[in-house]
């Protein structure tokens, strides 16, 4: 590994729920800008009350904190017209960085209108904001597949065809087996995916956290990790140690691989998400 290496470090913050916690986030976004991260990503819930949150926290992040912020976009929930709004508050907001998503479906959506979206694959977006604006885009991928997907293969195709519309870089669905992940990069770049991809860890701090996480990624559990929430899970501290304890070592590993960048789902923990840090 060449002397000049650097992982590259990013974390994901989410739009708090409630206007009390809203007064917090900045206090917690200064936190976690205090760990240097090259970027800080903000999710965007399509739907929800407080989707104009995101370009809120995005300007905090890039205007304030002086780090690059990237607001998450997705299909669902945008028409053309919503997008061309979004993407001129983006840029009144000084955001220069977007991660475009296709989104799924929320609870309050219909199947038939989530079908209905004027932008279908994360793809079509990417397409729009090329030809429209002068936005970085970023895109995400999924080591072990995406849900939908029939198989890796025809995942990576459509990978491909998304990165070479114009994404720069790759955010990855988080993994708790690195094995995953090395084998998805070895497929990607064999296929000519050759931009940056950032590697997702989900710091697992209790055995609640884990049921919900993998139901909403579908990440597989290796027996290291199913044995740690078997031994720990009922004792709060013990099992919030072993936690971070697994992120920190499969964060070594990966960096030890030289991947390009580790993406820490902070769950807005400044707490955990320091400690990893501090630790690598
Ligand atoms: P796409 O790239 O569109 O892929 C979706 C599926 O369609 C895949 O199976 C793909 O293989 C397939 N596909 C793509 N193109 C074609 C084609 N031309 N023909 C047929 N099939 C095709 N969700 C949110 O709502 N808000 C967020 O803030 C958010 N942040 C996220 C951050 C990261 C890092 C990740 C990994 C996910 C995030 N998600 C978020 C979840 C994401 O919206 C879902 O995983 C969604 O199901 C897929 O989004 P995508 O952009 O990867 O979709």
């Amino acid at each position: 590994m060449s002397q000049d290496y650097k992982t590259h470090l990013s974390l994901e913050v989410f739009p708090p729920k409630k206007d009390e916690e809203f007064e917090n986030v900045y206090q917690l976004l200064r936190d976690l800008n205090q760990l240097n991260p090259d970027f800080i990503s903000c999710t965007y819930g399509a739907g929800g009350s407080r989707s104009g949150k995101t370009i809120e926290i995005s300007s905090f992040i890039q205007k304030e904190l002086h780090t690059t912020a990237i607001a998450h976009i997705t299909c669902v929930g945008f028409t053309k017209e919503d997008l061309k709004r979004n993407c001129d508050a983006l840029k009144n907001a000084g955001v220069t960085h977007v991660l475009a998503l296709r989104g799924d479906r929320p609870q309050s959506m219909t199947d038939e209108q989530f079908n209905q979206r004027e932008f279908y694959y994360a793809t079509d977006l990417v397409r729009y904001l090329k030809e429209h604006t002068d936005l970085c885009i970023f895109g995400a991928c999924y080591p072990e597949k995406h849900f939908e997907s029939p198989s890796m293969e025809e995942d990576l195709r459509h990978l491909k065809e998304k990165v070479d519309t114009g994404v720069s870089s790759l955010i990855s669905q988080m993994f708790f087996d690195n094995a995953y992940f090395y084998r998805f990069l070895d497929r990607a770049r064999t296929m000519g995916i050759d931009v940056p991809v950032h590697a997702g860890i989900m710091p697992i701090t209790t055995a609640k956290q884990l049921g919900t996480t993998v139901s909403l990624s579908g990440s597989s559990v290796p027996k290291e990790l199913a044995d740690i929430i078997a031994t720990y899970g009922e004792n709060k501290d013990d099992m919030r140690k072993a936690g971070i304890d697994y992120a920190i070592r499969q964060i070594r590993d990966l960096q030890e691989h030289g991947v390009d960048g580790i993406h820490i789902y902070s769950m807005n923990k400044v707490k955990t998400t320091t400690e990893i840090c501090n630790m690598l």
